[in-house]
């Protein structure tokens, strides 16, 4: 039973906003899928796709054991496994999980299996490269592709897919819609040749932002359902999902010459109030945010992190501000606050998000 105190708040009505707030950008028809790998970009990828299963068509995580806790939790939503791995195949099929198929490798291991068992058309996803260079057939792949998918129905090609190296870069435009182009050339061998006609998705959430018309049949967002977009006008329009909170343990006052933490890196000039809080860069706190480069807030009032971020701890300043052992503390609750934490980090709010750890309680609400 984890009764930590830091504890990460996903805002269940947020997630829904976000959501709704892409839907509108698509046409009715148009799929959506919704990444929750890396537990839910930080958060809890059992507790958001518990939440958002009757309101998506599909979930992505990125490895198998991912989509297993989503199985186990009762998710009945189709789940893709974007990158399976060829030893969890047998855990895929146990667990009707749906595998892309990336290279002969793997899609040779997937039909050995299926026509071992013998699976009926079992759906899987196949995924093309088309500029990313990091999974995916190449084009030139298809002709064998469609020659092996004739002597078997013991899978079924539920979808093809790309994704795209660029989306959120309006300088790399042509790049992208050379990307798309590529790939609408591969799903038309397919559509031609194949029998039948899978799904087509290429587009994460930049790419619904800046390339909308390219939505095919279904599209995958992960950090747009998580409140950002690819600019400040856009993540605006979103809602922030992870709220941060914790508590001070421990208040010092301590005196001029005095000093806080490892390597007694903050000084005291003057009498200087200490607190603090249990949360630590085994948490995701980014050591880049000590020595007053990041702050909390403490009944409003920002409190600059002193001294070194401790494996489980920080300390603020909270010499100016009215508070008291027990507080609560809030480490960031708006997209503004994610940002700035990104930045300070020398990262992207990816990062940040996902860097929470799994040792912080997180309670969907
Ligand atoms: C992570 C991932 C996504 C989601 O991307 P966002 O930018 O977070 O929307 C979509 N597709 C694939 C293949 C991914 O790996």
């Amino acid at each position: 039973m984890n009764n930590h105190v830091t504890i990460l708040e996903i805002d269940g009505n947020a997630l829904k906003h976000n959501l709704n707030y892409f839907k509108k950008k698509l046409n009715p028809e148009t799929k959506i899928l919704a990444v929750v790998k890396a537990f839910g970009y930080g958060s809890d990828g059992v507790q958001v796709a518990q939440f958002l299963q009757d309101k998506v068509d599909y979930f992505a995580v990125a490895y198998t054991h991912e989509g297993v806790a989503l199985r186990q939790a009762n998710v009945k939503t189709p789940i893709l496994v974007l990158h399976p791995q060829i030893p969890n195949l047998q855990t895929v099929i146990a667990y009707r999980l749906e595998p892309n198929l990336y290279n002969f490798k793997i899609f040779n291991a997937f039909l050995k299996l299926a026509d071992q068992i013998p699976l009926m058309n079992y759906p899987v996803h196949l995924k093309f490269n088309t500029g990313l260079n990091r999974l995916g057939f190449w084009h030139t792949d298809i002709p064998k592709i469609i020659a092996d998918l004739k002597e078997t129905n013991h899978i079924k090609v539920q979808s093809l897919f790309s994704h795209l190296a660029a989306s959120e870069d309006l300088e790399e435009k042509d790049f992208t819609i050379n990307q798309i182009n590529n790939f609408t050339y591969i799903a038309q061998q397919f559509y031609k040749h194949l029998g039948y006609e899978p799904m087509l998705h290429i587009l994460n959430t930049s790419g619904v932002v800046n390339f909308a018309k390219a939505q095919f049949n279904m599209v995958r967002i992960g950090i747009g359902l998580y409140g950002f977009g690819n600019d400040e006008q856009e993540t605006a329009q979103l809602k922030n999902t992870h709220n941060l909170k914790s508590i001070i343990s421990q208040i010092h006052i301590i005196q001029p010459g005095e000093t806080v933490g490892y390597n007694r890196a903050f000084v005291a000039k003057r009498p200087t109030k200490s607190a603090t809080i249990p949360i630590g860069h085994a948490d995701g706190i980014s050591r880049k945010l000590g020595n007053k480069k990041g702050y909390v807030i403490v009944n409003n009032k920002k409190a600059k992190i002193i001294g070194n971020v401790c494996m489980d701890m920080i300390m603020v300043d909270v010499t100016k501000i009215d508070c008291k052992e027990g507080d609560e503390v809030i480490i960031f609750n708006n997209q503004k606050m994610l940002n700035y934490i990104a930045d300070v980090s020398e990262t992207i709010v990816y990062e940040t998000l996902t860097a929470i750890s799994p040792r912080i309680k997180k309670v969907l609400k």
